[in-house]
């Protein structure tokens, strides 16, 4: 390429050569020559979920997205355990996280826009002065006003250095080594909850599959998602990105998910937003429909005529089912505000209400079958393609 690349910053760049080199090279020949005790390994474990529970509850679905509300106190942790994973503060990473919604795959405006590459959008991005990577915090007034944001943004380096070392020596001491203890929970949690968080920019936009949305390159993988404590269900995190799940069926692993909820019923965490399933089946559906057409468009060998029929059947049902949850989310709308206005009818209406309820409920249904269907197709013209 031509173009000149931005300088390099090199307190980042060091700061990441050194610890890998640390966690490559001095672990594994400590491990060898002095050797290291299970308690020290539990250490490991513990202090790299904190760390990395923190970056993604705390810096990223409360902070960044807002899907739900906390107590202080569990605020403070995020804060000071985040702080430990050397991303930043708070308030730098969540600003550039929204940008990262906002623009995504934008060259220009995304700060790890994934359309320049893997290794852009892994670490490249954090290593030079990018003008997309630059501080900006016009779109996160609200988080300008949490004390805690603030408080750990102003005193950065001091807590992160702090949270680095403490804990890692502490635990090492408990298990009667200090420098076992800096070397695991220290310098390769460190390593690990680095590149761990990491493959959320970079693999989850490239690796996967795309259910609910095509506009960006943003995808959901279960593997990914074993490692990322639940964020490797990207797609739909891009699509509904208030939601305070990544992985919305019960049998997704997104143990972030389970401690925001588990948190609701000790009132450490309130106001879990959740995106209604009518919504989720719709745009499966639609995504379904996008397939259908790419699949007919290459296959061989079937009757265009009919599947055209077939697929304008179903769309129509699509539009008719998207109508009637308008007009019933209008309605329920209407009767709330009136249910406010007159008290004395609340039998009446909450009958309504459950009726249309169930209304919805169907409609739900209905999408969802229509998706099979539709999915059914598509395995029928890629079966024709090939
Ligand atoms: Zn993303
Ligand atoms: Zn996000």
């Amino acid at each position: 390429m031509s173009e000149q690349k931005p300088p390099i910053l090199w307190p980042q760049t060091l700061m990441f050569a050194i610890t890998f080199a640390v966690a490559a090279i001095g672990v594994p020949w400590y491990g060898f020559t002095v050797g290291f005790h299970w308690t020290q390994w539990l250490a490991f474990v513990v202090i790299l979920g904190a760390n990395g529970m923190s970056i993604t509850a705390g810096y990223h679905r409360l902070w960044a997205h807002n899907a739900y509300k906390a107590h202080w106190s569990l605020r403070l942790f995020y804060a000071l355990f985040g702080a430990a994973a050397f991303q930043n503060s708070i308030l730098i990473w969540a600003s550039g996280h929204r940008r990262h919604h906002r623009h995504v795959d934008d060259i220009d405006h995304d700060p790890y826009s994934a359309k320049k590459g893997l290794w852009f959008s892994h670490m490249g991005w954090m290593i030079r002065d990018y003008e997309a990577g630059r501080d900006d915090f016009s779109n996160a007034p609200d988080l300008m006003r949490d004390k805690i944001v603030m408080w750990q943004h102003n005193h950065y380096m001091k807590i992160a250095l702090f949270m680095n070392v403490a804990p890692a020596a502490f635990a090492g001491w408990l298990c009667g080594d200090v420098w076992a203890g800096i070397l695991l929970a220290g310098f390769l949690r460190l390593v690990v909850s680095h590149h761990t968080t990491f493959f959320i920019n970079s693999l989850a936009h490239f690796w996967g599959r795309q259910p609910y949305t095509d506009e960006n390159s943003a995808r959901d993988n279960d593997i990914l998602a074993l490692f990322t404590y639940g964020e490797g269900y990207h797609n739909y995190h891009h699509i509904f990105q208030n939601d305070y799940r990544n992985g919305i069926r019960w049998w997704h692993f997104d143990p972030t998910k389970w401690l925001i909820k588990t948190c609701s019923w000790l009132g450490l965490t309130w106001d879990l937003k959740k995106v209604p399933d009518f919504k989720i089946q719709r745009a499966i559906v639609a995504m379904q429909f996008r397939k259908a057409e790419e699949k007919l468009k290459q296959a061989k060998a079937v009757d265009v005529g009919a599947v055209t029929a077939f697929l304008e059947q179903e769309y129509q049902q699509f539009s008719a089912s998207l109508q009637e949850f308008k007009e019933l989310s209008q309605k329920t709308y209407a009767d709330k505000v009136q249910q406010l206005a007159e008290s004395k009818e609340r039998l009446q209406q909450k009958w309504e209400e459950v009726s249309l309820k169930s209304r919805c409920k169907e409609l739900e249904y209905n999408l969802k079958m229509q998706a099979r269907r539709l999915r059914v197709l598509t395995l029928e013209l890629q079966a024709a393609t090939a």
